[in-house]
């Protein structure tokens, strides 16, 4: 099994390192040569607007919506959750839209806001996960299919619909590998 980390900007090297750390082969993807070798894509966070014009630039937007059309699991955080949603509140800017769900982007305020809190996200056991929010976006609405797995004074902050996982925080920034190993357990599964 191989699972690629989208690499065009963002935090992409620290996906690859943890899910390495859990023995896991990666990819990080460019091209869309290297997207046909994935198993299931990770898309990291970043700049939202950046990355989905360079999916463009790089040709990758229709790969990739094929891919996920055909069932790629997929797994966005932050940045990448923002790709990922069908509506982004106030924005036209290009996304992918495969999820049922409307975000908010920089919800939580700006850089200067960002903030750490511990997490009560019921499927990844009892300990809390330390979530880091970044200019954070969180979920406004979230469709029938779409189940909601953790919630943060009031805001929706994790969602899996199918095989489609999205963070609006960054796990990849943490020691906790416990929310990529539901990805590739039982999100990808
Ligand atoms: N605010 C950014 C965006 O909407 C996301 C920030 C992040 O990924 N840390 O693109």
């Amino acid at each position: 099994m191989t699972v690629g980390v989208l690499a065009l900007q963002g935090a992409f090297r620290e996906h690859k390192n943890t899910l390495e750390g859990l023995g896991i082969k990666t990819v990080l993807v460019t091209k869309r040569s290297e997207l046909e070798t994935c198993d299931a894509l990770v898309i990291p966070g970043g700049e939202s607007t950046t990355i989905g014009r360079l999916l463009n630039v790089f040709g990758l937007m229709e790969p990739l919506l094929a891919r996920a059309k055909a069932g790629l699991p997929l797994f966005g955080t932050c940045a990448g959750m923002v790709l990922l949603a069908r509506d982004i509140a106030g924005s036209e800017q290009p996304c992918l839209g495969l999820m049922d769900v409307t975000v908010r982007r920089n919800a939580f305020g700006r850089q200067v806001d960002s903030f750490e809190a511990g997490l009560d996200i019921p499927v990844l056991g009892k300990d809390l996960f330390p979530g880091v929010f970044i200019r954070a976006p969180y979920i406004t609405r979230a469709g029938p299919g779409v189940e909601i797995l953790c919630r943060l004074q009031d805001k929706i902050v994790l969602v899996r619909e199918g095989n489609k996982l999205a963070a609006a925080f960054h796990p990849e920034l943490t020691g906790d590998h416990r929310l990529h190993r539901y990805f590739l357990e039982s999100v990808m599964a």
